[in-house]
C-alpha cells in the first residue's frame, strides 16, 4: 500500500509513519529527514536548502520530486510506501501521482491528521524543551518565529491538497488530538477499508 500522512507540522505524521514502519514494513519517507540529513552531511543540496529549512519556507518542488523520484526507485519501496511531509504542493502532488503511475502504481490512500493550531504550538513547544533536556539540538525551525511561519506555508501552499486528495476519493481524516495509540487504530481500519 502506498499511504501519505498528512497535516499540518507537529500533527503526528512522522509518529505514526514510523508506527506504520514498525508494524507493517512500509518505509517511511520523510521528505525533511531526507533534507535534514544533507544538511548534516553538507552536501551541496544540504547548503542550498538550509537556510530554506531555518526560515520555514518550502524547498523547491524540482528538488524534492527529484529526491522523492530516486527513492522511490529503492527495492524497499517495492511493496509499498508511506509519505511524511511530501507532497507540499499541487505541483508535488501531481508529480508524484506522474511517478507512481510510470510504475504502475499509485496512491491508495491518504490520511489527514487534524490538529488545532494551539495545540500544534505547544507540541512544538514540548519537543524543543524535551529536546533540551536529553542534551540534544533542537530542531532550528521548532522555534515559535518559525513554526507560524510553516503553519502559514500550511495553510496557503499545502492545504489544498486536500481537496485534490478527495476529488480522488482518496482521503480518511483522523482525530490527531486524540492519543497515539487511538490514531493509530484509526489509521489501521482506514488502511483495511482502503487495502
Ligand atoms: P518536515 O520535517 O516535514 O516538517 O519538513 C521540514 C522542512 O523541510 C519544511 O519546513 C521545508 O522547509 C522542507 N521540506 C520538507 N518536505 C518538503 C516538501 N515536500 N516540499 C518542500 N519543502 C519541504
Amino acid at each position: 500500500m502506498n499511504l501519505v500522512m498528512f497535516g499540518p507540522p507537529g500533527a503526528g505524521k512522522g509518529t505514526q509513519a514510523k508506527i506504520l514502519q514498525e508494524k507493517r514494513g512500509l518505509p517511511q519517507l520523510s521528505t525533511g529527514d531526507m533534507l535534514r540529513a544533507a544538511i548534516k552531511a553538507g552536501t551541496e543540496l544540504g547548503k542550498t536548502v538550509e537556510a530554506i529549512l531555518a526560515r520555514g519556507d518550502l524547498v523547491s518542488d524540482d528538488v524534492v520530486i527529484g529526491i522523492i523520484a530516486e527513492r522511490l526507485d529503492q527495492a524497499d519501496c517495492a511493496g509499498g510506501a508511506i509519505f511524511d511531509g511530501f507532497p507540499r504542493t499541487i505541483a508535488q502532488a501531481e508529480a508524484l501521482d506522474a511517478l507512481m503511475a510510470r510504475r504502475g502504481k499509485k496512491i491508495d490512500l491518504v490520511i489527514v491528521l487534524k490538529v488545532d493550531d494551539k495545540v500544534l504550538v505547544s507540541r512544538a513547544e514540548q519537543r524543543m524543551k524535551e529536546t533540551l533536556a536529553a542534551g540534544g539540538t533542537p530542531r532550528a525551525d521548532d522555534t515559535p518565529e518559525t513554526l507560524k511561519a510553516r503553519l502559514e506555508v500550511y495553510y496557503k501552499n499545502t492545504a489544498p491538497l486536500i481537496d485534490y486528495y478527495t476529488g480522488q476519493g482518496k482521503v480518511v481524516t483522523v482525530d490527531g488530538m486524540a492519543p497515539i495509540e487511538a490514531v493509530t487504530a484509526a489509521i489501521a481500519k482506514a488502511m483495511e477499508s482502503h487495502g
